[in-house]
C-alpha cells in the first residue's frame, strides 16, 4: 500500500499546509533520474574550543565594552544590537491614509549561549548539556512572558554561514514582542479554526496520522516525534512535535525536557550525517502566545528549515516561481524522510 501511495505521488501535485493555510507545489518527476551521489565531503573543520576574537566565548569583551563572565554552562544576555526596544516611543500619528498603517512594537532581544566551548553544535553536545539549555529556554519564556507588554516569545537558532549566522559559537536568539508575529499568528488562527470545527487539536490529529503511516518520521522518543511534514517546503524541512498536548516550555515535565534534548541531538546528527557536514539551518520553537489569553488550541512544536538540497554546496533557492507564485519542491517529503532516517545515529565526526 505504501508503494502505491508513493507511486501516486510521482507526478506534479500540490499539497496543503493546514497550519498556515498555504500550498506547496511538489514536482517529484524532476528528480526521478537516479541520485548522482555527488556528495562533496569536506574536511572536518579544525576544532577551535576558544576563539579570542569571538564575542560569545567566556571572558571575552563584547561590543560596547561588556565583558562576558567566565561562564561554564549556559549564558544569556540582552543583545547589544537589539532589533527591539523595551519601551519604544509612539509612532508618529501624522499619516492619515488607511493605506499607510504603522503601529508601535516594543520588545526585548536576548542572546543565549548554549555552551562555553566555541566548537560545539547541538549535534555534538551531551544530552545533559542540551537539557540545561532547554531549562534556560523555560526560564527565559517564563521571565519574558510575564512582562505585561510581551505577547510572544520567539526562540530561534541560525546555524551556519549559509543561513547568515554571524558567529559559529553555539547560541540562539530570543525575541520577545508586544504583538504575536506573522507566522505564529497565522498558525494561531488555523489551529483555532480547526479546533472549533472538529473539537480536537490540529497537531494532535496530524501526529496520529504520521504515527499510523510511519512514512515521514525521522526520529522519535517517548515524548517527541520529528517528521518531514506532508506539506514541507524546504527539501529536508522537519517538524518536531510533542506527543502530549501542551503549549509552552512552561508546561514541560523534567523527563520531557530531557527527551527534547535527546531528540534534538539525534535529529541534528542525522542532518550532519546526510552530507557529512555541519548542516546549516534556521530552527525555532512555536509555543503558545503569552498574551494573557488561554490557548487550548496551541500545540507545542519546532520547525527546522535547512537550505541544503543535493550536497554540502548545493542549496535550494526560493526565487522565480517561488517568490512570485508559490513554493515548489522536487524530492518528496517521503523520500527526504527516508534519506534522513537511513543515515547513521552516530555522528560522522565521532
Ligand atoms: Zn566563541
Ligand atoms: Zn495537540
Ligand atoms: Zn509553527
Amino acid at each position: 500500500m505504501t508503494d502505491t501511495i508513493s507511486q501516486a505521488w510521482q507526478t506534479p501535485h500540490r499539497r496543503y499546509n493546514p497550519l498556515r493555510g498555504s500550498w506547496v507545489l511538489v514536482s517529484p518527476q524532476r528528480t526521478q533520474r537516479p541520485w548522482q551521489g555527488e556528495v562533496t565531503k569536506r574536511p572536518t573543520e579544525e576544532a577551535l574550543h576558544y576563539d579570542p576574537a569571538c564575542y560569545l566565548c567566556p571572558g571575552n569583551t563584547r561590543a560596547g565594552g561588556h565583558q562576558n563572565p567566565k561562564y561554564t554552562g549556559v549564558f544569556a544576555f540582552d543583545n547589544d544590537y537589539a532589533a527591539l526596544m523595551p519601551h519604544s516611543p509612539d509612532v508618529p500619528a501624522s499619516e492619515t491614509s488607511p493605506l499607510l498603517v504603522a503601529d508601535n512594537e516594543s520588545g526585548r532581544c536576548r542572546v543565549l549561549c548554549f555552551h562555553p566551548d566555541h566548537s560545539l553544535t547541538i549535534a555534538r553536545m551531551k544530552v545533559d548539556d542540551i537539557a540545561r539549555v532547554v531549562k534556560a529556554w523555560t526560564e527565559e519564556t517564563r521571565t519574558l512572558g510575564a512582562m505585561p507588554e510581551i505577547s510572544y516569545v520567539q526562540i530561534f537558532e541560525n546555524r551556519g554561514a549559509m543561513m547568515g549566522a554571524s558567529n559559529p559559537h553555539p547560541h540562539c536568539q530570543i525575541w520577545a514582542t508586544e504583538h504575536v508575529p506573522e507566522e505564529p499568528l497565522k498558525e494561531l488562527s488555523w489551529q483555532k479554526i480547526y479546533q472549533t470545527a472538529n473539537n480536537a487539536c490540529l497537531l494532535c490529529d496530524y501526529l496520529k496520522i504520521e504515527i499510523e503511516r510511519a512514512q515521514r518520521i525521522v526520529v522519535e522518543n517517548d515524548s517527541f516525534v520529528a517528521v518531514v511534514p506532508f506539506w514541507a517546503v524546504w527539501p529536508f524541512e522537519t517538524l518536531l512535535l510533542s506527543r502530549r498536548h501542551f503549549g509552552s516550555f512552561e508546561d514541560f515535565s523534567a523527563p520531557e525536557r530531557r527527551a527534547l534534548a535527546d531528540l534534538m541531538k539525534r535529529l541534528t546528527t542525522h542532518y550532519d550525517n546526510l552530507f557529512e557536514v555541519s548542516f546549516p539551518y534556521t530552527m525555532g520553537f512555536h509555543q503558545s502566545p503569552c498574551d494573557g489569553e488561554p490557548h487550548p488550541e496551541w500545540h507545542f512544536h519546532a520547525h527546522y528549515y535547512p537550505p541544503l538540497l543535493r550536497s554540502a554546496e548545493i542549496r535550494k533557492f526560493m526565487v522565480g516561481f517561488e517568490m512570485l507564485g508559490m513554493p515548489q519542491r522536487d524530492i518528496t517529503p517521503e523520500q527526504a524522510a527516508q534519506r534522513l532516517r537511513d543515515t547513521p545515529e552516530k555522528h560522522y565526526a565521532g
